[in-house]
């Protein structure tokens, strides 16, 4: 079926039994009121403690609620980011009460969607579910969250409703966030881990802005330039960067060659542990052998980074310790990017990050007696009340290409999906829901994807919004936003008895629609609860998506284990790795698109600005007003080389397609590379990126190592 974006909202009329359904909810809002204060409008207001779920910092938020409206927003100094609110955080308000909330659930008819009842949705896609389970199996099912979802319990409940269906494919967006840095850290060290910022001496930030990912904490980052070493690694000259110590500016796509060019110092000149690394590493001489191919002078022709400046900071990282690197997606999306984040993981264990002198979070004591239990690979575990759902037979998207991505994040690779539906390998696909995501807009290869989504038999998206995908689906189901489904606090442990505002009409929170979905397919044995902090509440069985996948550690009893690794030692070339047929040691590979003079500059594509977190924010006007369009950085001399000014409007074109842009020229770029946002679907750089080059060992696209040109537009 051809889908078009739907032309229009046919909008339905409000009947009694609405009005009756929405009473309970609105008797649920007033006694909450109950004992609360009175406002300047005579109505009672009330104060609500919660989180904001805008991105991972989850600060602790009270919100003022006045006649079932969110009234202000501010900062919880009782809670772990101590009162930090940013502008996100303040926009709360606008994103509940935004005129663009839908109010009913809409079902497509040709090409407009038509308001319905809840009924009539949940019918509607639980009879179009069973077709496609009858004519092509339960695995032709897949959903895909997104970064609302983001370490929520709710994806638990998720994988727990595809299983009782029938299907393994759950993807989040692990599948292009993170988790190539969570898959290169715990392949060399056992686990995930993260700097402790204040307890170093040396912080790196490498490929990672912190002002703007991680706002609370942002004046700890840059207090590292005051009071020890701050080194800044980055194609773009962040306000961080600035401040830094020393800021080296490599080619996108280069910083395993960089990495490993420090390592060639720090093993030429002798200044690691000789002990340590005899001791509590396997792969050393592979790693001296290939760092040895990676002399300064080369780094420099690779990189651009001078060779004096890879000598001088290899010995500050090595002297002025403790020393620890802020890792970010910088580093992640390239087609090597596993294995740059290993390279570096494998500099910190050199630079003696983990020898249990400097790191007050050593992986010895966070391993400790638990690692042959459980800690192998130690990472996201799964959880589920019981009755647990009997298992699914088919493997999950993605195992069969990435195997490894699958065992370090529990779920399916969502970049594959595309395949699945385009080319039924390994299997058919037909029906997707996409839960909190925007995937038609953010993942990659936006143009086979949207080809993709015409051979669906069913597209459904769950959103408080109309988003971009959600135009082109079969039914759009209206969720709340998080502000209004119980809270859930930061460490997700405890789910709070309401969120910070009553939902409001015509939306249902998430897990209330999942448990009405299930029920309305026959599978609400699996969805008993009344609340989902019943569900919290109920006795927890850890729950293994498939215990075929998990590898066990394979160290003697007796034997020291300090990492969690299969040898139970930090691996510099990586047993799982190697037995997955892939590079064992952190080899780096340059982009396999090529720069040539049709395409002379690298697209970097995905640095947040502060105007939206990916998609997000489109509806909030104080947050579009710092952006009101994304825009492309360009250095000077690209830009003159390229005929475009400053300011004007500019064609980016790729091998894979071609947008249109306002470009800003800046010294603050690499001359090599331009850089553009995300999330934004009139200039979407996902149809500039290949969805055919990928890490090998993750799936991640490409993001930040395409290969473009930039063209005047004739009129700007
Ligand atoms: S940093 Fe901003 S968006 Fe992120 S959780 Fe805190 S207030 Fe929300």
């Amino acid at each position: 079926m051809s889908r078009t974006p739907a032309k229009m909202i046919v909008r339905r009329k409000w009947t009694r039994r609405d009005l009756f359904k929405a009473a309970p909810v609105a008797a649920v809002g007033a006694g909450a009121l109950g004992l609360a204060l009175t406002g300047r409008t005579g109505a009672p207001v009330e104060q609500n403690k919660g989180t904001c779920r805008y991105c991972l910092m989850h600060c602790g938020v009270v919100a003022t609620v006045q006649d079932e409206r969110l009234v202000k927003v501010e900062g919880d100094l009782a809670s772990r980011t101590r009162g930090f609110v940013c502008e996100h955080g303040y926009a709360l308000r606008e994103q509940v009460h935004s005129h663009g909330r839908l109010g009913h659930p809409l079902v497509r008819r040709g090409d407009e969607l038509h308001e319905v009842s809840w009924d009539d949705a949940l019918g509607e896609i639980a009879r179009r579910l069973e077709q496609v389970k009858q004519r092509f199996g339960p695995q032709a099912l897949a959903i895909q969250t997104g970064w609302p979802l983001v370490r929520h319990p709710l994806v638990n409940f998720l994988h727990r409703f595809a299983r009782a269906y029938g299907s393994p494919n759950v993807a989040s967006v692990a599948s292009l966030c993170e988790a190539s840095l969570r898959m290169g850290q715990a392949l060399t060290v056992g686990t995930k881990y993260a700097p402790d910022v204040r307890a170093l001496k040396t912080l790196v930030v490498w490929g990672a802005n912190p002002p703007t990912t991680a706002p609370p904490f942002a004046h700890v980052v840059a207090a590292k330039a005051l009071n020890g070493n701050l080194i800044v690694i980055d194609p773009v000259r962040t306000t961080l960067a600035k401040e830094a110590t020393v800021y080296l500016s490599p080619r996108a796509g280069t910083d395993g060659a960089l990495a490993l060019g420090l390592m060639h110092v720090i093993v030429r000149e002798r200044l690691f542990d000789a002990d340590f690394v005899a001791r509590h590493t396997v792969g050393f001489e592979g790693l001296e052998a290939l760092a040895a191919e990676y002399p300064p002078e080369r780094v420099e022709a690779l990189t651009s980074v001078k060779a004096a400046d890879v000598e001088k900071v290899a010995r500050l990282i090595s002297a002025d310790k403790p020393m620890g690197v802020w890792q970010g997606l910088g580093v992640e999306h390239h087609e090597s990017g596993v294995q740059t984040v290993r390279a570096i993981s494998s500099l910190e264990v050199l630079c003696g990050r983990f020898d249990g002198t400097h790191d007050s979070k050593s992986l010895v004591t966070a391993l400790g007696p638990r690692f042959k239990e459980e800690m192998l690979p130690a990472l996201y575990r799964m959880r589920t009340p019981e009755p647990v759902p009997p298992p699914v037979t088919a493997a999950a998207l993605g195992r069969e290409r990435f195997p490894l991505y699958e065992i370090y994040n529990r779920e399916a690779q969502g970049e594959v999906y595309v395949d699945a539906i385009l080319d039924d390998q390994p299997y058919p696909l037909r029906a997707m829901i996409l839960w909190a995501s925007n995937a038609l807009v953010t993942a990659s290869g936006t143009a086979r994807l949207r080809k993709a989504a015409d051979k669906l038999e069913l597209l459904v998206t769950v959103d408080p919004y109309l988003s971009d995908s959600g135009k082109l689906s079969d039914v759009v189901l209206p969720a709340s936003t998080f502000a209004e489904s119980q809270d859930i606090d930061a460490d997700d442990e405890h789910v709070a008895a309401k969120g910070l505002v009553p939902p409001q009409p015509g939306s249902l929170p998430d897990f209330t629609i999942l448990t009405k979905l299930a029920q309305a397919m026959g599978l609400g044995q699996y969805f008993p609860w009344r609340s989902f902090q019943e569900a919290m509440n109920a006795r927890h069985v850890t729950w293994m998506v498939d215990d075929a996948v998990q590898p066990r550690p394979e160290v003697a009893d007796g034997t020291e284990a300090r990492f969690g690794t299969v040898t139970g030692k930090a691996e510099f070339a990586s047993t799982l790795l190697e037995r997955a047929g892939q590079e064992p040691l952190p080899k780096w590979t340059a982009p396999t698109e090529g720069l040539t003079p049709d395409f002379p500059l690298r697209l970097v594509s995905g640095p947040r600005p502060r105007a939206r977190i990916n998609s997000q924010f489109a509806q909030s006007p104080s947050v579009t007003a710092r952006m009101r369009e994304p825009e492309l950085l360009i250095h000077p001399d690209a830009a003159t080389k390229a005929g475009v000014t400053h300011g004007a409007r500019v064609a980016v074109v790729s091998p894979h397609g071609r947008i249109e842009i306002r470009a800003v020229v800046t010294r603050d770029v690499h001359p090599e590379c331009v850089v553009m946002p995300a999330g934004w679907g009139q200039a979407n750089p996902n149809w500039l990126i290949s969805d055919e080059k990928r890490d090998p060992i993750s799936g991640f696209p490409a993001f930040r190592s395409g290969a473009c040109r930039v063209e005047p537009l004739s009129t700007s």
